[in-house]
């Protein structure tokens, strides 16, 4: 088929083609004299981008999810209770691994469509005098349901009970994207990944550390091999890994670090928001509905939009790809079928989100879903019109 195929799902993002370029060269020597010359500045620069002035960061070749492994199996140890909710694909498998590695989880179950439990939370850490939780856990954002949790309220629940457990946050698909602040905010591992916000392919995944975390790996007993802080902070110190690292990812990294300070961090959150505000207008023209159940819980980084009763989201997922080359993101879990879901993070523009919403109207329309063609689309530019700088009259 002609032209692009477009690219919309939540992760892997579109990757701009000066990272894809960065990462087309020779195989190059991992124990090279030289190398620390492109891993040291990394591991200074990405602590930028999780606001880590601190503690450090590891960088794993692995998805996100081997970096929530590293997270508990260095940090805590068997037995450990800590305090998780679910309210999502993501949030859901967090937790199944938590009990899958001998954790004592204290899951509170939320409705799919909010958030982080702030109240509850903070009954628990009340009620637990005896300090016997270690951990508190935190999805920054729910990819399933397109929800946004407030981690600086975390750490507020934490400090109001003067509790010593250390906050885990999941930022796979918001940091970098979303506002995050690592050490304002005290947060102690921050989890993410490289195909999402940092706009690269799969393949690396970010943890990043406070001291205090850090302290506690030295007197936890979890097992761990693969993913030993130990073993990572005695290479990495002098610009090396353990073992083999991904060294196209590397050099795609340090191109996609260089993007994120040149745009600025908080421009990225305001063009996310812009562009995200931009979907949520089209969904309200299409008469359609959020999965996320209120305004606090929208996310910036994807929209997870419920579908009329009687039509299998699905199938608007299938139409969009074998129809127009275009891949939405479709409903995981409780929420199969019954939402699509649109990615709008990472290297992203108004246009390509105009791309999205067609898409979407021409694959709604075909499956049944009655709406006006091109209503959610004339709300996006609007919007985008009504935000978008404009060029200054020039003086008669
Ligand atoms: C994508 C994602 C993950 C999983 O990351 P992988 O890189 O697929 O292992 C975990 N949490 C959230 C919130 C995600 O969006």
């Amino acid at each position: 088929m002609a032209g692009f195929t477009h690219l919309f799902i939540p992760g892997p993002t579109n990757i701009p083609e000066q990272v894809r370029q960065a990462m087309n060269l020779p195989m190059e020597d991992m124990r090279a004299a030289s190398f620390p010359t492109l891993t040291l500045p990394l591991f200074e620069d990405i602590k930028r981008v999780f606001k880590n002035e601190t503690g450090r960061v590891f960088i794993y070749p692995s998805s996100g999810t081997g970096a929530w492994e590293a997270a508990m199996t260095n940090v805590l140890s068997p037995g450990d209770k800590v305090l998780m909710s679910r309210f999502g694909q993501f949030s859901h498998l967090w937790v199944d691994m938590a009990e899958r590695l001998g954790f004592e989880v204290d899951v509170i179950d939320c409705e799919w469509g909010t958030g982080v439990p702030l109240d509850l939370y903070a009954e628990k850490l009340r009620a637990d005098k005896a300090h016997r939780i270690k951990a508190v856990f935190c999805t920054q954002n729910e990819t399933a349901t397109g929800v946004a949790s407030d981690v600086a309220g975390c750490r507020a629940a934490l400090d109001a009970t003067n509790h010593p457990a250390l906050l885990f946050v999941d930022g796979v698909s918001s940091i970098g994207s979303i506002d995050f602040r690592q050490e304002e905010w005290g947060v102690d591992c921050a989890v993410s990944g490289s195909q999402k916000g940092f706009m690269l392919p799969a393949g690396l995944g970010f943890l990043s550390v406070s001291q205090k975390a850090l302290a506690a790996s030295r007197v936890a007993t979890h097992r761990h091999c693969y993913f030993s802080f130990e073993d990572m902070i005695r290479t990495n110190d002098a610009g090396y890994f353990p073992y083999t690292p991904a060294t196209q990812l590397l050099r795609g990294l340090r191109a996609s670090l260089d993007l994120i300070a040149e745009e600025g961090l908080e421009n990225i959150f305001a063009r996310h928001h812009r562009l995200a505000e931009g979907v949520r207008k089209a969904v309200d023209a299409w008469g359609l509905k959020l999965c996320a159940k209120a305004p606090q819980w929208h996310s910036d980084t994807v929209s997870a939009i419920l579908v009329p009763e009687g039509i299998d989201s699905a199938n608007v997922v299938k139409r969009a790809y074998s129809a127009y080359q275009t891949s939405l993101g479709g409903g995981l879990n409780k929420v199969a079928g019954k939402v699509f879901r649109i990615g709008h993070l990472g290297w992203l523009n108004e246009v390509m989100v105009l791309a999205s919403l067609s898409a979407a109207e021409m694959a709604l329309l075909d499956c049944g879903v009655r709406l006006a063609p091109g209503s959610g689309v004339a709300a996006a530019i609007e919007h985008f019109r009504r935000t978008a700088e404009m060029p200054v009259a020039k003086a008669a």
